[in-house]
Formats: structure tokens, sequence, C-alpha cells
């Protein structure tokens, strides 16, 4: 029997740092740090994005605002139902006997279990049709690159939390690595090096906005600085210092590195002639740490490949899968792979 009734297709990406989603025909509907504030009291979810973050810091002791996806990694599948929970309901509010396909992307680092667990969130939450794709993927479409030709793409994806590396080909992640080296630990390091160098303790959003304002992974024509105001180390009394462009490449130097060295790492574990392929067609790099200053000449540089941000990094991943929910079914088909028995053995 036909359904009748609303379909919704919605596509999900559900980052460390940013939560997107897409609805069909809509475009991006939501586009918000991924925080949520629950009562430690009933366990329920209040506030999801923005809203959470307006409740940051003045709120009663029962309620916590918290970063749910630390590390990438989904620790609370109960939360993440929440979150979808919530995403429903909000697309769904103005109509009833609603039918939702969801197509969700996933880190490629997954096991079957936890893609298992993200499907049973989904499926409880309200999806009645779900789809679950790795983020490589979804970039691939999203930033509009030939996913159909037997070509291979090399997506650096540098999130929040995790940077995801992967070789991609005809709609199948060849070879893939994931760091904890993202935007998170950039701010980390930013806060070490200031509270080495000026013995000043700055917070994180001071870190982030140095990050932003002043960061670079190469040196940079136009000298930069910037005050950052804290705490003294010794006396505990408010101070202000002013922080130089090359002081913060200092401090995100290592962290560049190891993300090099990590797509280094992956290129040598791709079969050669998928290694021609990406040398012809270049690296893409997306996600937010995509916008350090010169992050892709660097790997330019140190790889020899030419590497290319994608329009819009932020949003490469929502619009991939939404890519995917404006043709679901023509999707369905092609992407879906069937979860593998589990091979448990007692
Ligand atoms: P996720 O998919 O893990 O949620 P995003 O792709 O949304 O991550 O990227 C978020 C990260 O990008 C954050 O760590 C943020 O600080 C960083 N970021 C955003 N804009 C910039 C910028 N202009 N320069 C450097 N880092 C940035
Ligand atoms: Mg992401």
């Amino acid at each position: 029997m036909a359904f009748i009734g609303f379909k919704k297709d919605i596509g999900i990406d559900l980052g460390t740092t940013n939560s997107l989603v897409y609805l069909k025909q809509r475009g991006i509907i939501f586009n918000e740090p991924t925080l949520v504030a629950i009562n430690t009291k009933s366990g329920q979810l209040l506030a999801v994005g923005n809203e959470a973050k307006k409740m940051f810091g003045r709120t009663p002791p029962h309620i916590n605002v918290i970063k749910p996806l630390i590390n990438g990694v989904v620790s609370d599948f109960e939360i993440a139902k929440e979150i979808l929970r919530y995403f429903f309901k909000k697309i769904n509010k103005d109509s009833f006997l609603n039918y939702n396909r969801l197509v969700i992307g996933v880190p490629t680092n997954l096991t079957e279990v936890e893609k298992k667990s993200v499907e049973d969130a989904a499926l409880t939450a309200g999806a009645n049709k779900i789809l679950i794709v790795e983020e490589p993927i979804a970039a691939v479409l999203g930033a509009r690159l030939p996913i159909k030709e037997p070509v291979a793409n090399m997506i650096v994806d540098i999130g929040g939390g995790t940077t995801e590396i992967a070789v991609v080909s005809l709609e199948g992640v060849v070879t893939s690595k994931s760091l904890k080296i993202a935007g998170d630990k950039f701010n980390e390091e930013i806060i070490k090096y200031v509270r080495d160098e000026f013995k000043l303790i700055i917070g994180e959003p001071t870190a982030e906005e140095l990050k932003i304002n002043i960061g670079s992974a190469i040196p940079l024509d136009e000298k930069l600085e910037m005050p950052a105001r804290g705490r003294d180390l010794s006396s505990s009394l408010p101070r202000e210092v002013i922080i130089k462009d090359s002081q913060i490449r200092i401090a995100l130097n290592p962290l560049i590195s190891s993300i090099i060295d990590a797509v280094k790492e992956t290129l040598e574990l791709t079969p050669p002639e998928l290694v021609g392929d990406i040398l012809k067609q270049g690296i893409y790099l997306c996600g937010g740490g995509s916008l350090l200053r010169g992050i892709n000449y660097r790997i330019e540089k140190e790889i020899g490949v030419p590497a290319t941000i994608v329009e819009d990094p932020l949003t490469c991943v929502a619009r991939g899968l939404g890519v995917i929910a404006e043709n679901f079914p023509f999707h369905f088909k092609n992407f879906s792979s069937p979860l593998k028995p589990l091979d448990i053995k007692l």
C-alpha cells in the first residue's frame, strides 16, 4: 500500500563541533554547534545547538550543557538518539503521519556493531528508513567531484574532534585513516603555548579566536597579531598580551605535521594506480580546519600533490548528504550495503 502522509527526506551530519540538517527541497535548515542541555535528574534533553549554548554557564546545578561527541566518537548513543528525536520533532512539528527517510553521515572507522547502534538510534528516534553513508563519500558528493567514474579522490576532512583522511573510488572508501588531531587539539595547543610562553591562562573561546583570526600553517605575507586576555599564572590577576601569527604557527606546527604524516601514510596504503589518479586530481580538503590559513599550500609543498579547499568546507558533508536526500530511492540502491552478519566467536 502506498504511504499516505508526509514523506520527509532528511540528511544529518552530526559533527563533533557542528550539526547540520538538510531537508529535501529546503536545503540546510539547521546549522548549529553540537551542544546539548540535559536535565541530569530526569535525563531529559532540554535543548540542542544555539539554544543549549545560551544556557551555558547560567544553568541550575541539575542542568548540564555538554558537547556529546568528544573525539568524534558517539560515546553515548542515548544522547545521539535524543538529538535525532529533537530534529525529527522540529521537522515534523506542523504535520502528522510522517514517513521520515534519513541519510546520516558516519566516520569511516565505525565497526559494524557501531553502525548498527547508529541505525537503531535513528529508528527509535523516528526514522522510518535509514541509510548510513561514510562521510568522505558525502564530502565527494558535496564537492561535486566525480564519484561514478573509476577515478580516485582523496578527501582530508579536518573537523573539530577528528581528521578523517580517505581515498574514495567508485562509491567506496578504498583506504582511510582517522586521527584525533583536529580543531579542538589546535585550541588546546594554543592554550598550552600561551601558558608556557606568556605565563597566561586563556580560555578555549580565546584560543578559538586566536586560531581563526591569526592562525596559519605557513608564513604569511601580511603579519597578523591579536590581543589576548587571560589570568596571570602566578598572580591570578587579569592580564593582556599581544600574540603574533608566528607564535600560533609554532604552537600548531607539530599538529599540522602529524596530519600531513597521516596523509602520507594513507597514500602509502593506497593501490598505485589510484595514487596516480590522486596525483592528477589532487587532494581535496574540507571541514572547518581546512580554513586554517595556508594549510592547503603546506600539504601541497610537503606531499607534492595539489591540494584544493572545497567550496564552503563547513557544509560540504551536509550538502553531500543533501544530494542523496534529494534522490533517496536512487542512492538507496547504490549505497545501502546490508549489514554483514556478525562473526561472533564464543
Ligand atoms: P565537525 O564536523 O567535527 O563538527 P567542522 O567541520 O564543523 O567539524 O569544523 C569545526 C572545526 O573547524 C572547529 O574546531 C573550528 O574551530 C574549526 N574552524 C572553523 N573555522 C575555522 C577557521 N577559519 N580557521 C581555522 N579553524 C576553523
Ligand atoms: Mg564533519
